[in-house]
């Protein structure tokens, strides 16, 4: 279904620094392109978070029945320790401290960093390319930027030439920051440096003897900077003009800056329409820093083995935490907001396994199409899943006033709300119905029922005894049984 043409969606464009409604370059499809993780350790759980808002992303445009190619690259090569293009590669640094290959680093990290992101239910990109299988098109587009005079050539280095480029075009226009600034604060080279200007960056490095990762190109053995191997492959698979561009906050400058200026120095023109930034997670207030002991492993949150938790967390948990906050706020994690998001996780999947029981009635006490109207208004608003959750919530309370039969709902509004709240819930915002672990929720709903009829077999022969025992046994486990006129139901909170 085209839900796209009833839904105007607007997006914080981080180049026009305002909302804009979106407007595909082709009608129905979005090209989406997001810079992945560099594979030299385990993924953080700040990137997991922006890799969250762009898969609820992915997710919506797809429900709204965009076709979408999403794009998200695997960075194996090139991304120096320091953004000044100096330092180690990082991960042919990790391979030299663990004595093993760097493409074991990588199968390690990449493999790692799937198997993390399967477990918060992530749907897997359309594509997802890596540096070193893209070396070809960095050469050729290098070639390019050098034929239109736009960068040097320096003992087998090659680099991009700013304040030329910046004669004709604008440097900067994304991070607001001016060339005149940039001179001004970029740190002096240092004298080993091949560059003209400090704030050039490198298109190819010329390799160092003890450097592995090496490629052969037209001026020396060696390898591409960080920053061209999202203009080769977002412009191999998206085209040289796109829809969507994402990252974290941390990208924005300077490499989202660069890889403006790249695709403008070959094209002519800006690459992408819509820049989107997500923000950063914090931990207790602070900056996540394994130095310091203030930082969690994503695999963490889910045993509990971490001095910042008092317990283990489900994933679809800290996925609900942090939907509960616009992509663009900074989030802030903590042992007590975790707990107080699995009450409220725990609450909308009780809902939702209600729908099923309710009674229904001629009429609705509830406008169901207007609260629908609601869910998409929130999330065609930059996509607001916290406003969406809200929503949501207001969903929650009417269907346990109709269990309690203090509103009521027609047969065709439950249908509508049982889809919608579905849609929601585990399409778009990609939770799971895992309250109680894995597929555990339905096996315990069962046998729950089952000691439910036995206490009511128990009640109907007079065998009282046996019918407390079964209430306050499972009370003691922290089931509650209560008796209302349509049966008992339970609860676990
Ligand atoms: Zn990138």
């Amino acid at each position: 279904m085209q839900l796209y043409k009833n839904q105007p969606l607007k997006i914080y464009n981080s180049l026009s620094s305002k909302k804009d409604t979106f407007k595909p370059i082709d009608e129905g499809y979005v090209g989406m392109y997001v810079c992945g993780p560099t594979v030299y350790s385990n993924v953080h759980l700040g990137n997991v978070r922006t890799f969250m808002s762009f898969d609820m992303i992915f997710r919506y445009f797809k429900h709204l029945g965009f076709k979408v190619r999403y794009v998200r690259n695997i960075t194996d090569a090139g991304h120096l320790e320091n953004d000044a293009d100096e330092g180690e590669d990082r991960i042919a640094k990790k391979a030299r401290l663990e004595k093993i290959e760097p493409m074991e680093v990588v199968q390690m990290y990449t493999v790692d960093f799937h198997n993390t992101l399967n477990k918060f239910n992530f749907l897997p990109p359309s594509i997802e390319p890596t540096a070193t299988g893209h070396i070809i098109e960095q050469i050729e587009i290098i070639k390019t930027i050098l034929d239109k005079g736009l960068a040097y050539e320096i003992n087998g280095s090659v680099y991009f030439d700013v304040l030329k480029f910046n004669e004709t075009k604008k440097y900067g226009i994304l991070s607001g920051r001016n060339v005149e600034d940039l001179i001004h604060n970029t740190r002096a080279l240092d004298g080993q440096s091949d560059k003209k200007n400090p704030q050039d960056f490198a298109l190819w490095k010329k390799a160092e003897p003890q450097h592995i990762m090496r490629w052969p190109s037209p001026w020396s053995d060696g390898f591409p900077g960080w920053h061209l191997e999202c203009t080769a492959m977002s412009t191999k698979y998206l085209g040289e003009q796109f829809d969507i561009h994402g990252g974290g906050m941390d990208l924005k400058f300077p490499h989202h800056e660069c890889e403006i200026a790249q695709a403008e120095a070959c094209n002519g023109h800006s690459p992408v329409n819509t820049w989107m930034h997500a923000n950063m997670l914090t931990l207790n207030g602070q900056k996540m820093a394994k130095s310091t002991g203030n930082n969690i492993l994503p695999h963490e949150i889910f045993t509990g083995e971490n001095d910042n938790l008092s317990k283990a967390f489900s994933p679809s948990v800290a996925r609900f935490f942090m939907m509960q906050a616009h992509y663009r706020s900074i989030l802030d994690f903590s042992n007590d907001a975790l707990e107080a998001s699995e009450k409220g996780f725990n609450k909308l999947i009780d809902a939702i396994n209600t729908l099923g029981k309710l009674t229904v009635n001629d009429t609705s006490s509830f406008n169901i199409e207007a609260w629908k109207a609601d869910c998409y208004k929130a999330m065609n608003d930059d996509f607001n899943t916290p406003i969406l959750i809200a929503e949501l919530f207001s969903a929650v309370k009417f269907i346990n006033q109709v269990k309690d039969g203090k509103a009521t709902i027609s047969k065709e509004d439950l249908e509508l709300l049982t889809q919608t709240l579905h849609a929601f819930v585990f399409d778009i915002l990609g939770l799971l119905n895992d309250t109680n672990g894995d597929d555990g929720s339905e096996k315990l709903s069962d046998t729950v029922e089952v000691l439910i009829k036995m206490r009511a077999e128990a009640r109907a022969n007079k065998d009282f005894a046996l019918s407390d025992k079964i209430r306050d046994e499972l009370l003691a486990v922290g089931i509650q049984l209560k008796d209302g006129k349509d049966g008992t139901s339970f609860s676990t909170n």
